[in-house]
Parts: C-alpha cells; sequence; structure tokens
C-alpha cells in the first residue's frame, strides 16, 4: 500500500528505465516522508486546542527513571526499520526511530511512528471480533475456530478448494509466510500469494 501511495504522489522519484517504470527509491522515500509529514502538519492543525492540550499534558519528555534504550526493528513490513525502544520495568514505554539506522535513516513511516501502539494502545485488539448486525463483538477463541473451520468446510465442499485464496501480508514473518504457504498446499490449492505483489 505504502509502495502505491509513493507512486501516485511522487511524480518527480519515477525513473522511467524504458519499457519499465521504477521508482528511485531515495527519493520515492524521501519525498513520502516529506508528503507524510505535510499531512501530519495538517492534521495537526485540525485537531482541537482541547485535544492538542490532552496530547501535552499527557506527554513525558524525559526518559523514565531507571528506563534503557533497546535496539530494535520495526516488525510493520518487511523494509525492516530501526526503533529506539525505551523499556521500563520490562515494559515498553516510549519509541524514537533510530537515526542512524542504515534503513530508516533518520524517519520512519507513519506505520512504524505508532508501532509502539501495537503494545500500549486502549484500542489493541485482544480477542477474536465478529460482525453482528452491523456492530462489532468480542467471541472466544473457540467460537471463532469453530465457526470459520464450518465456513471453509462449507467453500471447500460447495465450490472445490481453489474457490479460496491465500494472501500473505508484509506483516508476517518468514515463518508464517512458510506456514501458509503449507496450509494453502494442505488445503490443494495453488492460490497463494502475497499483498505486496498484488
Ligand atoms: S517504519 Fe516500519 S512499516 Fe514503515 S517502512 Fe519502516 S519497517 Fe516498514
Amino acid at each position: 500500500m505504502a509502495r502505491s501511495k509513493i507512486r501516485k504522489s511522487s511524480k518527480s522519484s519515477v525513473m522511467n528505465t524504458g519499457r519499465r517504470v521504477t521508482l528511485n527509491p531515495k527519493l520515492a522515500r524521501r519525498s513520502f516522508l516529506k508528503i507524510s509529514a505535510a499531512t501530519a502538519a495538517l492534521t495537526g492543525v485540525a485537531m482541537t486546542t482541547k485535544l492538542t492540550k490532552k496530547a501535552h499534558a499527557a506527554g513525558k519528555t524525559t526518559p523514565y527513571e531507571g528506563s534503557k534504550t533497546v535496539r530494535t526493528i520495526c516488525t510493520y513490513c518487511a523494509v525492516g526499520c530501526g526503533i529506539e525502544a525505551e523499556v521500563h520495568n520490562g515494559v515498553w514505554v516510549r519509541q524514537e526511530v533510530a537515526a542512524d539506522h542504515p534503513v530508516s535513516r533518520g524517519a520512519h513511516c507513519c506505520k512504524g511512528a505508532g508501532a509502539i501502539d501495537m503494545v500500549t494502545s486502549p484500542k489493541r485488539m485482544k480477542k477474536p471480533m465478529k460482525r453482528v448486525n452491523g456492530k462489532w463483538k468480542a467471541i472466544s477463541w473457540d467460537t471463532a475456530m469453530t465457526e470459520i473451520t464450518d465456513k471453509l468446510k462449507d467453500i471447500r465442499e460447495k465450490n472445490g478448494p481453489d474457490a479460496l485464496h491465500f494472501n500473505g501480508s508484509a506483516k508476517v514473518s518468514n515463518e508464517m509466510a512458510y506456514q501458509i504457504r503449507k496450509f494453502a498446499a494442505f488445503w490443494g490449492s495453488n492460490n497463494v500469494d502475497h499483498q505486496a505483489r498484488i
């Protein structure tokens, strides 16, 4: 998704190399970051003063006492940008971009900038959710697994194994990608691909 945004929004970063149109990764990335920053700035202006004040009041600018900085990698996609994670009492409390990281080179994309939300966001999904009459409802893992497997079996019996497509994500690890591929093979279909190719 990020790549298609870059392609649309950054004409100057596109190099025409004869038959194929490719991106200049350096220019494309920088342009994307500038556009992201501009969008963030406009969004910030649009926020109410009340909300901005609340956010500033909750913000803590100095390190937590006794915290340590752990260098890690953003797992949102396969690019692998660097994160400096502040860890306090074993809990990830804050993040900064690893400015000298050879991949991120001083910035994160909008997904990586909020990577800590995977851990701290109150909106983080902790249970399977099912939409019932237009509203999301938390259900148990047993119920979710039973309903999904019943539906899968139903699709397979009525329409055959090729009625299903298995789509991997940039978020999955090598091991998860291997499992998705294996599952598709056991299922009996070659309909397996990756989101970035589609
Ligand atoms: S910050 Fe994370 S999601 Fe964004 S490009 Fe880097 S690795 Fe991918």
